[in-house]
């Protein structure tokens, strides 16, 4: 695979700020608590699975006050159309816990602090970051690990590696260039059938030739 240059890095840099700079997450929240539940959810589940079946779960424990005493197998039931619902019951009712105990029940917006979180990774809390104070963090998901190497800006095997190979090539922006790039490998560069006629990097793009166009 080809690698972009520098100059295409910041052409492609360009396009997606220019397209996304406003783009949120499509998890459906009220606040950060919300928001660190629902994001924890949809590792290796869909948005759309997520906000259905977030509200109900939000609306028996609003907070982690109540989230902190739930019973495990009260929440099971509620989440359990959700991969790896088990571990993801046990985690939130744990994260809860430890939001009441230590941080006096405020999700503590710091990537360290929120790391300490039971079920809480470095991705879990970039996406948090990015989201909610739009900070220049970046979070590679399946799409923005398949639209990195797309565009020759990535060969790295591994979802962490790459995205120290975003922050070192795009610096800046990095919550935009995360929305965006979660939205255009959702919808148009999609994994099978990319809509290769809709793209707005074509001219950039180093892996059309494998796709028909
Ligand atoms: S041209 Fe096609 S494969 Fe290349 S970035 Fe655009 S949608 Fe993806």
């Amino acid at each position: 695979m080809k690698k972009a240059t520098r100059k295409e890095i910041q052409e492609i840099h360009k396009r997606f700020v220019e397209r996304y700079s406003d783009a949120v997450t499509e998890l459906k929240y009220k606040n950060a608590y919300e928001l660190v539940i629902a994001v924890a959810l949809s590792a290796q589940c869909t948005d759309k699975r997520v906000n259905i079946i977030a509200p109900p779960l939000f609306e028996k424990y609003p907070s982690t006050k109540e989230l902190a005493v739930a019973e495990l197998d009260d929440v099971k039931k509620l989440i359990n159309s959700c991969s790896f619902f088990n571990n993801k019951a046990k985690n939130i009712i744990k994260m809860a816990q430890r939001v009441e105990e230590v941080y006096g029940g405020e999700i503590p917006m710091d990537e360290k602090e929120l790391q300490t979180l039971a079920g809480v990774g470095q991705k879990t809390a970039h996406v948090v970051m990015i989201e909610y104070l739009g900070a220049n963090l970046m979070a590679v998901d399946t799409h923005v690990f398949r639209v990195a190497h797309r565009l020759g800006l990535s060969d790295d095997k591994t979802a962490i590696a790459t995205e120290a190979t975003l922050v070192k090539k795009f610096k800046n922006d990095l919550h935009a260039l995360h929305q965006g790039m979660v939205l255009f490998g959702r919808y148009i560069c999609t994994a099978k059938n990319p809509k290769c006629d809709e793209c707005f990097l074509t001219d950039l793009c180093k892996s059309k030739e494998g796709f028909k166009v």
